[in-house]
Protein backbone atom coordinates (compact mmCIF):
# COMPACT_ATOMS: atom_id res chain seq x y z
CA UNK A 1 0.00 0.00 0.00
CA UNK A 2 1.47 3.25 -0.99
CA UNK A 3 1.95 5.76 1.51
CA UNK A 4 -0.64 8.24 1.80
CA UNK A 5 1.20 10.97 2.80
CA UNK A 6 2.71 13.68 0.11
CA UNK A 7 2.42 11.00 -2.43
CA UNK A 8 2.10 13.06 -5.32
CA UNK A 9 3.57 16.35 -4.60
CA UNK A 10 2.78 19.82 -2.56
CA UNK A 11 -1.15 19.94 -2.24
CA UNK A 12 -0.58 16.54 0.00
CA UNK A 13 1.94 17.06 1.85
CA UNK A 14 -0.25 20.00 2.97
CA UNK A 15 -3.22 17.79 3.36
CA UNK A 16 -1.10 15.13 5.39
CA UNK A 17 0.92 17.99 7.34
CA UNK A 18 -2.55 19.51 8.43
CA UNK A 19 -4.10 15.84 9.48
CA UNK A 20 -1.06 14.50 11.05
CA UNK A 21 -1.01 18.17 13.03
CA UNK A 22 -4.66 17.60 13.82
CA UNK A 23 -3.78 13.83 15.27
CA UNK A 24 -0.36 15.35 17.14
CA UNK A 25 -3.26 18.13 19.08
CA UNK A 26 -5.53 15.33 19.62
CA UNK A 27 -3.14 13.05 21.64
CA UNK A 28 -1.89 16.68 23.67
CA UNK A 29 -5.54 17.43 24.98
CA UNK A 30 -5.10 17.41 28.11
CA UNK A 31 -7.05 19.21 31.08
CA UNK A 32 -4.22 21.03 31.53
CA UNK A 33 -2.78 21.79 28.55
CA UNK A 34 -3.96 23.28 25.14
CA UNK A 35 -2.55 22.58 21.57
CA UNK A 36 1.30 23.04 21.66
CA UNK A 37 2.19 26.15 23.30
CA UNK A 38 -0.52 25.04 26.38
CA UNK A 39 -2.03 28.45 25.67
CA UNK A 40 -4.26 27.30 22.27
CA UNK A 41 -2.32 28.59 19.81
CA UNK A 42 -2.93 28.45 16.13
CA UNK A 43 -0.85 25.45 14.69
CA UNK A 44 0.76 26.91 11.77
CA UNK A 45 2.26 24.99 9.23
CA UNK A 46 4.92 25.60 6.44
CA UNK A 47 5.79 23.73 3.14
CA UNK A 48 8.89 24.85 2.56
CA UNK A 49 10.10 23.73 -1.30
CA UNK A 50 13.58 25.28 -0.35
CA UNK A 51 14.78 23.57 3.32
CA UNK A 52 16.38 20.67 3.57
CA UNK A 53 14.69 17.49 1.50
CA UNK A 54 13.12 14.87 3.84
CA UNK A 55 13.82 17.20 6.73
CA UNK A 56 11.00 19.16 9.18
CA UNK A 57 11.70 21.80 11.47
CA UNK A 58 10.54 23.65 14.54
CA UNK A 59 10.57 27.37 14.24
CA UNK A 60 12.02 29.33 17.44
CA UNK A 61 12.03 32.54 17.91
CA UNK A 62 15.76 32.66 17.78
CA UNK A 63 15.58 31.49 14.32
CA UNK A 64 12.73 32.06 11.81
CA UNK A 65 14.34 31.83 8.24
CA UNK A 66 12.24 29.10 6.74
CA UNK A 67 9.00 30.14 9.32
CA UNK A 68 6.94 32.38 11.93
CA UNK A 69 7.85 31.64 15.22
CA UNK A 70 6.11 28.37 16.50
CA UNK A 71 5.74 27.29 13.17
CA UNK A 72 6.86 23.81 11.83
CA UNK A 73 8.29 23.57 8.76
CA UNK A 74 7.84 20.59 6.08
CA UNK A 75 10.61 19.95 3.59
CA UNK A 76 9.72 18.24 -0.06
CA UNK A 77 10.17 14.95 -0.48
CA UNK A 78 14.22 13.44 -1.71
CA UNK A 79 15.02 13.08 -5.20
CA UNK A 80 14.89 9.18 -4.51
CA UNK A 81 10.95 9.25 -2.08
CA UNK A 82 8.17 8.50 -3.68
CA UNK A 83 6.30 10.84 -1.15
CA UNK A 84 7.78 13.14 1.65
CA UNK A 85 8.20 11.10 5.13
CA UNK A 86 8.77 14.25 6.52
CA UNK A 87 4.45 14.69 6.81
CA UNK A 88 4.23 11.27 8.47
CA UNK A 89 3.49 11.53 12.19
CA UNK A 90 6.10 10.29 14.15
CA UNK A 91 8.10 13.51 12.37
CA UNK A 92 4.94 15.78 12.40
CA UNK A 93 4.18 15.12 15.96
CA UNK A 94 8.26 15.11 16.89
CA UNK A 95 8.41 18.80 15.49
CA UNK A 96 5.38 19.62 17.45
CA UNK A 97 6.71 18.07 20.83
CA UNK A 98 9.48 20.88 20.36
CA UNK A 99 7.04 23.20 20.70
CA UNK A 100 5.49 21.34 23.84
CA UNK A 101 9.23 21.60 25.06
CA UNK A 102 9.91 24.74 24.60
CA UNK A 103 6.63 25.92 25.89
CA UNK A 104 7.23 23.99 29.15
CA UNK A 105 10.23 23.28 30.72
CA UNK A 106 11.68 25.30 27.95
CA UNK A 107 15.15 24.28 27.44
CA UNK A 108 17.37 26.60 25.57
CA UNK A 109 18.96 24.85 22.65
CA UNK A 110 22.38 25.69 23.77
CA UNK A 111 24.12 23.63 25.41
CA UNK A 112 24.45 19.70 24.11
CA UNK A 113 22.58 18.81 27.15
CA UNK A 114 19.70 21.13 26.57
CA UNK A 115 19.65 19.63 23.23
CA UNK A 116 19.70 15.93 24.44
CA UNK A 117 16.56 16.78 26.29
CA UNK A 118 14.85 18.63 24.16
CA UNK A 119 15.11 15.45 21.37
CA UNK A 120 14.65 13.25 23.63
CA UNK A 121 11.17 14.54 24.95
CA UNK A 122 10.60 15.34 21.48
CA UNK A 123 11.18 12.24 20.11
CA UNK A 124 9.06 10.49 22.81
CA UNK A 125 6.09 12.91 21.62
CA UNK A 126 6.98 11.50 17.78
CA UNK A 127 6.01 7.93 19.70
CA UNK A 128 3.60 8.35 21.81
CA UNK A 129 1.31 9.54 18.96
CA UNK A 130 1.95 7.58 16.97
CA UNK A 131 1.18 4.55 19.41
CA UNK A 132 -1.85 6.87 20.16
CA UNK A 133 -3.24 7.30 16.46
CA UNK A 134 -2.02 4.41 14.01
CA UNK A 135 -3.13 1.30 13.68
CA UNK A 136 -1.25 -1.78 13.36
CA UNK A 137 -1.93 -2.96 9.62
CA UNK A 138 0.59 -4.99 7.97
CA UNK A 139 1.36 -3.60 4.42
CA UNK A 140 1.17 0.21 5.40
CA UNK A 141 3.80 1.65 6.27
CA UNK A 142 2.29 3.72 8.91
CA UNK A 143 2.50 1.73 11.67
CA UNK A 144 3.06 2.13 14.89
CA UNK A 145 6.71 1.08 16.07
CA UNK A 146 9.38 2.28 18.32
CA UNK A 147 11.56 3.66 15.13
CA UNK A 148 12.23 7.33 14.31
CA UNK A 149 11.65 8.26 10.87
CA UNK A 150 11.80 5.00 9.93
CA UNK A 151 9.54 6.14 6.97
CA UNK A 152 12.14 7.90 5.27
CA UNK A 153 13.96 4.94 4.24
CA UNK A 154 17.24 6.64 5.30
CA UNK A 155 18.41 7.34 8.67
CA UNK A 156 16.49 5.99 11.48
CA UNK A 157 16.61 6.16 15.09
CA UNK A 158 15.04 2.99 17.16
CA UNK A 159 14.49 2.65 20.84
CA UNK A 160 14.84 -1.20 20.79
CA UNK A 161 17.83 -1.71 18.38
CA UNK A 162 18.96 -5.44 18.75
CA UNK A 163 22.87 -4.57 19.66
CA UNK A 164 22.49 -1.21 21.37
CA UNK A 165 24.75 0.22 18.48
CA UNK A 166 23.73 2.71 15.86
CA UNK A 167 24.01 1.29 12.29
CA UNK A 168 27.31 3.46 11.95
CA UNK A 169 29.49 3.11 15.34
CA UNK A 170 31.99 4.81 14.84
CA UNK A 171 30.56 8.31 13.99
CA UNK A 172 27.04 8.15 15.16
CA UNK A 173 26.56 5.55 18.20
CA UNK A 174 23.46 5.86 19.97
CA UNK A 175 23.22 6.80 23.64
CA UNK A 176 21.02 4.70 25.59
CA UNK A 177 22.78 5.32 28.89
CA UNK A 178 24.01 7.69 31.38
CA UNK A 179 27.39 5.61 31.43
CA UNK A 180 27.50 6.52 27.46
CA UNK A 181 29.68 9.11 25.48
CA UNK A 182 27.25 11.17 23.53
CA UNK A 183 29.69 11.04 20.69
CA UNK A 184 28.75 14.80 19.37
CA UNK A 185 26.89 17.65 20.50
CA UNK A 186 23.81 16.18 17.83
CA UNK A 187 21.16 16.07 20.68
CA UNK A 188 19.19 13.17 18.48
CA UNK A 189 21.67 10.51 19.46
CA UNK A 190 22.77 11.61 23.17
CA UNK A 191 18.56 11.89 23.68
CA UNK A 192 18.00 8.71 22.79
CA UNK A 193 18.30 7.41 26.68
CA UNK A 194 14.78 9.38 27.05
CA UNK A 195 12.56 7.43 24.78
CA UNK A 196 14.63 4.27 26.10
CA UNK A 197 13.07 5.26 29.51
CA UNK A 198 10.02 5.86 27.93
CA UNK A 199 9.81 2.52 25.82
CA UNK A 200 10.67 0.36 28.94
CA UNK A 201 7.65 2.28 30.79
CA UNK A 202 5.65 1.14 27.88
CA UNK A 203 7.02 -1.93 26.62
CA UNK A 204 8.49 -3.09 30.25
CA UNK A 205 11.81 -5.16 30.25
CA UNK A 206 13.16 -7.38 32.02
CA UNK A 207 16.26 -9.91 31.61
CA UNK A 208 15.48 -13.30 31.04
CA UNK A 209 17.97 -14.31 29.56
CA UNK A 210 17.39 -13.71 25.84
CA UNK A 211 17.76 -10.05 26.50
CA UNK A 212 14.31 -9.41 24.11
CA UNK A 213 13.42 -6.16 25.86
CA UNK A 214 15.99 -4.58 28.61
CA UNK A 215 18.19 -0.88 27.87
CA UNK A 216 19.55 -1.48 24.59
CA UNK A 217 22.85 -0.96 26.25
CA UNK A 218 22.96 -4.35 27.72
CA UNK A 219 23.09 -5.59 24.35
CA UNK A 220 26.22 -4.59 24.22
CA UNK A 221 29.11 -7.54 25.55
CA UNK A 222 30.77 -5.55 28.17
CA UNK A 223 32.78 -6.72 30.84
CA UNK A 224 32.15 -6.76 33.35
CA UNK A 225 28.51 -6.51 32.94
CA UNK A 226 26.87 -3.12 33.02
CA UNK A 227 24.61 -1.85 36.25
CA UNK A 228 20.95 -2.47 36.20
CA UNK A 229 20.91 -4.92 33.49
CA UNK A 230 18.25 -7.56 35.48
CA UNK A 231 16.42 -4.62 36.55
CA UNK A 232 12.81 -5.45 36.01
CA UNK A 233 10.36 -3.19 34.56
CA UNK A 234 6.69 -3.57 34.11
CA UNK A 235 4.76 -2.62 31.20
CA UNK A 236 2.50 0.27 31.61
CA UNK A 237 0.95 -0.13 28.29
CA UNK A 238 1.89 2.67 25.55
CA UNK A 239 -1.15 5.11 26.73
CA UNK A 240 -0.65 4.73 30.55
CA UNK A 241 3.32 5.62 30.26
CA UNK A 242 2.50 8.56 27.88
CA UNK A 243 0.00 10.47 30.08
CA UNK A 244 2.56 9.98 32.77
CA UNK A 245 5.40 11.57 30.91
CA UNK A 246 3.78 14.20 28.80
CA UNK A 247 2.00 15.15 32.30
CA UNK A 248 6.12 15.92 33.27
CA UNK A 249 5.98 18.69 30.69
CA UNK A 250 2.39 19.98 31.03
CA UNK A 251 2.41 19.74 35.00
CA UNK A 252 5.31 22.11 35.39
CA UNK A 253 6.96 19.29 37.16
CA UNK A 254 9.80 20.09 34.27
CA UNK A 255 11.46 23.56 34.04
CA UNK A 256 14.58 24.86 32.11
CA UNK A 257 16.71 24.22 35.26
CA UNK A 258 15.59 20.04 34.83
CA UNK A 259 18.44 18.08 34.42
CA UNK A 260 18.31 14.16 33.53
CA UNK A 261 19.06 13.59 37.39
CA UNK A 262 15.11 15.03 38.43
CA UNK A 263 13.27 12.93 35.63
CA UNK A 264 12.50 10.02 38.12
CA UNK A 265 11.45 11.91 40.72
CA UNK A 266 8.83 14.02 38.69
CA UNK A 267 7.97 10.70 37.00
CA UNK A 268 6.73 9.20 40.02
CA UNK A 269 4.64 12.30 40.61
CA UNK A 270 3.27 12.19 37.33
CA UNK A 271 1.85 8.74 38.02
CA UNK A 272 0.43 9.42 41.24
CA UNK A 273 -1.62 12.58 39.44
CA UNK A 274 -2.60 10.13 36.89
CA UNK A 275 -2.95 6.94 37.82
CA UNK A 276 -3.62 7.65 41.94
CA UNK A 277 -6.95 8.55 43.50
CA UNK A 278 -7.38 10.49 46.21
CA UNK A 279 -9.13 10.12 49.78
CA UNK A 280 -11.82 8.17 50.35
CA UNK A 281 -10.80 5.72 48.18
CA UNK A 282 -6.81 6.33 48.08
CA UNK A 283 -4.81 4.69 45.51
CA UNK A 284 -1.13 5.93 45.65
CA UNK A 285 -0.33 4.35 42.54
CA UNK A 286 2.68 2.46 44.39
CA UNK A 287 3.03 -0.24 40.93
CA UNK A 288 3.39 2.69 38.18
CA UNK A 289 6.03 4.40 40.33
CA UNK A 290 7.79 1.29 40.80
CA UNK A 291 7.51 1.13 36.94
CA UNK A 292 8.57 4.68 35.87
CA UNK A 293 11.27 4.50 38.62
CA UNK A 294 12.49 1.07 37.22
CA UNK A 295 12.59 2.99 33.40
CA UNK A 296 15.12 5.77 34.75
CA UNK A 297 17.28 3.65 37.00
CA UNK A 298 17.51 1.40 33.59
CA UNK A 299 19.11 4.08 32.05
CA UNK A 300 21.34 4.69 34.51
CA UNK A 301 19.55 7.97 36.06
CA UNK A 302 17.73 6.62 38.98
CA UNK A 303 17.33 10.25 41.00
CA UNK A 304 18.27 11.09 44.71
CA UNK A 305 15.84 9.28 46.13
CA UNK A 306 15.02 6.28 44.19
CA UNK A 307 13.73 4.32 47.75
CA UNK A 308 10.89 6.91 47.67
CA UNK A 309 7.30 6.81 46.72
CA UNK A 310 4.73 9.92 46.66
CA UNK A 311 1.24 9.44 47.78
CA UNK A 312 -1.94 11.54 47.40
CA UNK A 313 -2.68 13.95 50.58
CA UNK A 314 -4.52 12.27 53.32
CA UNK A 315 -3.61 8.71 51.56
CA UNK A 316 -0.30 8.73 52.81
CA UNK A 317 1.24 5.65 55.39
CA UNK A 318 1.52 7.09 58.88
ZN1 LIG B 1 14.00 17.46 16.82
Amino acid sequence: MVPHYGSSGVPSIIGDAVWKTKLTMDVFDDPDWDGFDGKGARANIVVNGDCDPGNAKFVYPIDTEDGPAGSVVICPKTSTQDYSSAASLDVVAHEWGHGVVFNSAGWEYITSTNAALQEGWADIIGHEVEWRKEGATSSDPETEDWNYDEDSGQEIRQENYDDGQYVSPDTNPYSYHASDTCPTSHGHYCGLRMAVAFWLAADGGTDDGLFENVNPVCRRDPDPALADCDLEVTALGTWAATRIFLRILMAVYADSSSDWHDFAEYAKQSAVDICGAPFPNCDNAADEQDTVQGAFTAIGYPGPTPLVRYCNPDCCPN
